[in-house]
């Protein structure tokens, strides 16, 4: 049995015409269902859903064989992770879907420009503290992260913050609280993760599960 971890929502939904254009169908929508394990039209490929921070979690320790996650999250996990288990995720794929970027918006009336040229502390509130830190010291801007969970735009609109790095696709969320993009701080998209001991020991089926995608993906 091979499992497959992906996260609702977007990543799922993003996932589903890969899957099936590599001949899988999934056998439930988990919109509708409660059931956290689905199975497909191939009796040996199951997914798993879990939450999106977690797919790297499930992939590294072998609660799923394969994940689907963005490059955000595992950028943010492997920063995490770099002082514990150690067991490096193989990255073969990026499927090219959930597809925004990371970037740093503040407020409009906020003058991020003069703020860093005249080096003052920029107050940043983000789920995403290691892309954000190591960004603003490549630039040599002083930061004073916040960590937050989400809704990061309400940030500078209840002072908590002077700015924010989070993700963004059409911009329409920002423009709704008044926030401007500043910055692009790197392109985002899904990437395959495979548990390296579960491609050992299963080689042929996990191998032939990567050609598809990857044949869907250049076809898409
Ligand atoms: P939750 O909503 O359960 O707190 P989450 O916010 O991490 O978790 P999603 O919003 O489904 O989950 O995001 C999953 C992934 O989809 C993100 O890690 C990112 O790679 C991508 N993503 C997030 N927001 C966007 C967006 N606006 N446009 C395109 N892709 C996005
Ligand atoms: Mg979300």
């Amino acid at each position: 049995m091979i499992t497959l971890a992906l996260s609702k929502g977007r990543i799922f939904d993003d996932s589903l015409p890969l899957l099936r254009a590599a001949g899988i169908e999934v056998l439930e929508d988990p919109e509708k269902s409660r059931k956290l394990i689905i199975g497909t039209s191939r009796p040996d490929l199951r997914v798993v859903l879990v939450r999106a921070t977690d797919v790297p979690t499930y992939v590294e320790h072998g609660g799923a064989d394969l994940g689907v996650a963005g490059l955000d999250v595992l950028l943010e996990h492997a920063a995490d992770a770099s002082a514990g288990s150690g067991v490096a995720l193989y990255r073969p794929l990026d499927l090219k879907i959930a597809r925004c970027r990371l970037s740093v918006a503040v407020r409009e009336d906020f003058d991020y420009e003069s703020a860093v040229r005249q080096g003052s502390r920029i107050r940043v509130a983000t789920k995403y503290t290691h892309c954000a830190r190591q960004h603003f010291a490549a630039k040599g801007v002083h930061v004073d992260l916040i960590k937050l969970y989400g809704s990061m735009e309400l940030a500078p609109l209840t002072g908590l913050a002077d700015a924010i790095v989070d993700l963004v696709s059409t911009g329409s969320t920002l423009k709704a609280n008044h926030l401007l993009e500043v910055e692009r701080i790197m392109d985002i998209s899904s990437r395959l993760v495979v548990n390296p001991a579960a491609l050992k020991l299963q080689r042929e089926p996990i191998r032939a599960l990567i050609d598809a995608f990857e044949a869907a993906v250049n076809k898409a």
